[in-house]
């Protein structure tokens, strides 16, 4: 299958190298240093959004935020001004709203849109183990199906645009929660003078297991590398996406809304683009101590 691609970040440069191993890959990203490394890969690269969309049937995408997502698709020189394009698989988190809007814009010019954001972060995307929730007509989920199954396990979600997006927020706003809560009590157990080591361990063979004690505290925040990649910024995204779409229905958001404001908080600290494993470093900062090798107090 020929496929374009446009957004080749943390998570569109590892998908389209995966796609590439079975796939011709037309790929565009505003940034030319990320284009060159996928094209050292084997993709083509083009010189627009459009020209991705003149040459490419099944367009998808991998972009920083709703309205990246739809300058991309429905803009002047975007996805629905191209001339071969057919369907356009957006594989970013934008919510229902922006999905659903996009939907409905290609239609106009008889383009599928197909929401389709993943789960999993940069590890999943570079071995291929993504959840890949997908709206859109069932038909065309069965056309692209087989190219999802090179970056993870598709789940059709429904034919409702912007349903996929709904589940990939619900995904979300839990796993923002379990950092921001593993990382609170992490902080607490330190401070009473616990090894975090122990305490991650003992966590992850007991009924507190969490996805971050299980996988982002010993990749990133014990090592202190803080490297997982993604970004502070991007969840703040997904959170304040979560509470529109909940304030929309009318549900009660409690628990989100006082994560949000946590999430907030990591965002005017740490800067928006650092990684989101630093959101521990506001807690440990207002209870002096460091989730380390050592459980150090901070410096400086
Ligand atoms: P990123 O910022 O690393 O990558 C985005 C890329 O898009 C950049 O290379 C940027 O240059 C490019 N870009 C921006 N505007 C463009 C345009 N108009 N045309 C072409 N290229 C453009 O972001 P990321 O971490 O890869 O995340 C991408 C999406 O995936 C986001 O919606 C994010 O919420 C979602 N996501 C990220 C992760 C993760 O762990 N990083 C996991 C799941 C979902």
């Amino acid at each position: 299958m020929q496929i374009g691609f446009i957004g080749l970040g943390n998570m569109g440069f590892p998908m389209a190298g995966r796609l590439l191993q079975e796939h011709d890959v037309i790929a565009f990203d505003t940034r030319s240093d990320a284009l060159e490394r996928v094209v050292a890969l084997g993709a083509q690269a083009a010189s627009s959004v459009k020209e991705v969309a003149d040459r490419a049937e099944t367009v998808m995408a991998s972009l920083p935020s709703p309205a990246a997502s739809v300058e991309a698709a429905t803009g002047a020189a975007g996805v629905i001004e191209g001339s071969r394009v057919k369907r356009y698989v957006d594989l970013s988190t934008v919510g229902s709203r922006t999905a659903a809007q996009i939907h409905d814009r290609l239609a106009e010019r008889n383009i599928v849109a197909i929401d389709s954001p993943v789960s999993g972060g940069v590890s999943g995307a570079e071995n291929g183990a993504l959840a890949v929730m997908v709206s859109g007509p069932r038909s065309e989920f069965d056309v692209i199906r087989k190219a999802l199954e090179a970056i993870g396990r598709p789940f059709y979600i429904g034919d409702k645009p912007g349903s996929a997006q709904t589940m990939k927020l619900v995904n979300n706003i839990l796993a923002a929660n379990v950092l921001v809560a593993t990382s609170e009590v992490v902080v607490m157990g330190v401070k009473s003078g616990l090894d975090p080591n122990v305490m991650i361990e003992v966590l992850n063979a007991g009924s507190g297991a969490t996805s971050a004690s299980r996988d982002k505290f010993p990749r990133a925040i014990l090592p202190r590398t803080f490297d997982y990649g993604f970004a502070t910024g991007l969840m703040v995204k997904d959170v304040r996406l979560y509470l529109d779409e909940a304030k929309a229905l009318g549900v009660p958001a409690d628990v989100a809304e006082t994560i949000g404001r946590l999430w907030e908080t990591a965002a005017r600290d740490q800067g928006p683009d650092s990684d989101f494993t630093t959101v521990i470093k506001p807690l440990e900062k207002a209870a002096g101590v460091i989730v380390g090798p050592a459980g150090r107090p901070p410096s400086g």
